[in-house]
């Protein structure tokens, strides 16, 4: 479902991405690791078109994202994409923030739309918030409203980039469980993460990313037993 080969980025002068190859597919959760400006966001953003690269391959969901015709607009439409901030419209209720899309891209109806948020609302754990505002709930509620409101797309990857590092602990749970269960679900998922036991449990496979590159990458178990020294330096750093 997702193929990079080779793949190099630069901004500038700069080379973020020196060589990316990495396969995900369709069903599997990939976890991406590694220090802070390592290319883990870079490497994401390629995937649904944010980011541009200069050189080698990225095929998603059937789309060639080197291709000059590429339609970022249906691209889009199948990934999915989370942030740490999840930025919902706070004068539009629950139900509203999650269809918006939906209706403005798609054309849903009214009462579509209505049964659409139920049922997207209902995979994160919160049937019962349609009709409330963002302000009225917990960070860990928005963010998954946030996460139902790419569901609501019907996308066929979703990435996600930290969507619990801005929470209190103990709200961070309720998100990585909400991931979880999408995963049981069999969604195909890209996810930056700083959660180890996290990314050991969920993911069918971890990369770790060093300097722009993979340089380590297998199932979680790997983080038991880091090959390299850089995966056992960032393993041990309590991170
Ligand atoms: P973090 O864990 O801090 O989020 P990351 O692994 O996600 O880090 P990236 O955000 O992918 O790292 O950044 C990779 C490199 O690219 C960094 O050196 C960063 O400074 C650089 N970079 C990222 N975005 C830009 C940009 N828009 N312009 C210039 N350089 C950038
Ligand atoms: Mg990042």
């Amino acid at each position: 479902m997702v193929r990079f080969h080779n793949l190099r980025k630069s901004y500038g002068a700069v080379e973020v991405l020196k060589g990316i190859d990495l396969e995900v597919s369709s069903g599997q959760v990939v976890a991406l690791i590694g220090r802070s400006g390592s290319g883990k966001s870079t490497a994401l953003r390629c995937v649904n078109g944010l980011e541009r690269f200069q050189a080698g391959e990225l095929h998603v969901c059937g789309y060639d994202l080197s291709a000059k015709d590429l339609n970022l607009r249906n691209l889009r439409q199948d990934v999915g994409i989370v942030f740490q901030s999840y930025n919902l419209f706070p004068h539009l209720t629950v139900e509203q923030n999650v269809t918006l899309a939906p209706r403005k891209v798609k054309g849903v109806g009214h009462t579509e739309a209505r049964e659409l948020a139920k049922e997207v609302l209902a995979q994160v754990g919160l049937s019962d918030k349609v009709d409330a505002y963002p302000e009225q709930l917990s960070g860990g509620q928005q963010q998954r409203v946030a996460i139902a409101r790419s569901l609501a797309m019907k996308p066929k990857l979703m990435l996600f980039d930290e969507v619990t590092s801005a929470l209190d602990p103990e709200l961070t749970g309720e998100v990585l469980r909400t991931i979880e269960r999408l995963a049981a679900d069999g969604m195909t998922m890209m996810l930056v993460t700083h959660e180890m036991a996290f990314a050991r449990s969920v993911a069918d496979q971890v990369v770790f990313m060093h300097q722009g590159r993979v340089w380590e990458a297998g199932p979680g178990d790997m983080l038991l037993d880091p090959q390299t020294v850089e995966l056992r330096q960032f393993v041990g750093s309590g991170l």
